[in-house]
């Protein structure tokens, strides 16, 4: 088996065809490894930009490449057909799941079809690397963000260029590569329920009727006798959360609820929390004093 990691470089453009922004891929970056890690091959490739002809300042910044040095290049096309020979068969890694989706937004401009044909196998490294060092899963973890945490000198690579990423990436996997626990972060890529689930979009759920929330989703047991609490008020939407005022009549405790819906491709996503009656009273308090702020 043979790991690819790849990373792009892309550029923000404005597309006149699809009257909107794209983000324009104008480098890759790959390294080819075995599963001892020893380095088999690297990939390095610039791309000339079809869409936007001028690269932002930010981008210029962040990785130096200028139009100047695109200018020459091989276009997308020609550059992901090269990219696929060299690739061959090898397990396809990136560091989050956003060049894959850069990927997916470019085949579907210059191809008029969404399938990265050199993905069969696939693999999240900020996903795996997240779950190896316990990272907050309501957070994502940057590389270098990762790198540091493994004590990986960041300075030694060249760090928002396609290889140098895809090397730090690499030496991030390195460390804690263990094929136990990555058998569950291989991704069979070759169906079109892959792109699905890739290009879903995760929306908050603002509306108490929605058919996918239950009964009892909106109930409440009582955070300090157990027994089930019984709602005061109504259900206020605040930050794309709900929150309502519940009493326990078993022992009178108070407290606020919070319960937060998000709809992801697995389905509705709950998360309830109890809020103390005090702390949501001075949260409250703190709101209406901002609100009055706002409005003198
Ligand atoms: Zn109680």
């Amino acid at each position: 088996m043979e790991f690819v990691i790849l990373d792009l470089e892309w550029n923000g453009a404005y597309s006149r065809r699809l009257k909107g922004f794209m983000n324009e891929i104008i480098e890759c970056g790959a390294v080819k490894v075995d599963e001892q890690f020893h380095v088999l091959d690297t990939f390095e490739m610039l791309i000339c930009p079809q869409v936007g002809k001028k690269i932002s300042g930010k981008i210029r910044e962040l990785t130096s490449i200028t139009n100047a040095d695109l200018a020459d290049e091989p276009r997308f096309l020609q550059v992901v057909s090269r990219f696929r020979r060299w690739a061959g068969n090898g397990v396809v890694m990136t560091w989050g799941t956003s060049d894959i989706l850069t990927l997916i937004e470019n085949y579907r401009y210059f191809c008029g079809n969404r399938r990265i044909p050199f993905l069969k196998c696939y693999v999240n490294l900020q996903a795996y690397c997240e779950r190896c060092l316990s990272y907050d899963r309501t957070k994502q973890m940057g590389l270098s963000t990762a790198a540091q945490l493994l004590n990986i000198d960041e300075t030694s690579f060249d760090h928002h260029r396609a290889l140098g990423d895809s090397m730090l990436s690499l030496s991030c996997l390195k460390k804690l590569y263990d094929p136990e626990k990555m058998k569950q972060f291989y991704q069979d890529a070759d169906n079109e329920e892959f792109y699905n689930r890739m290009e879903f979009r995760t929306v908050a759920v603002c509306n108490l009727n929605h058919p996918q929330i239950k009964p009892s989703d909106l109930a409440f047991c009582c955070d300090q006798c157990g027994r089930r609490a019984r709602r005061v008020g109504k259900w206020q939407l605040h930050n794309k959360s709900f929150r309502a005022p519940f009493t326990c009549r078993h022992c009178g405790h108070q407290f606020f609820a919070r319960v937060q819906f998000k709809l992801k491709y697995e389905g509705m996503v709950v998360k309830k929390t109890i809020l103390p009656f005090q702390e949501k009273q001075e949260e409250v308090e703190k709101t209406q004093t901002a609100e009055e702020k706002k409005e003198s």
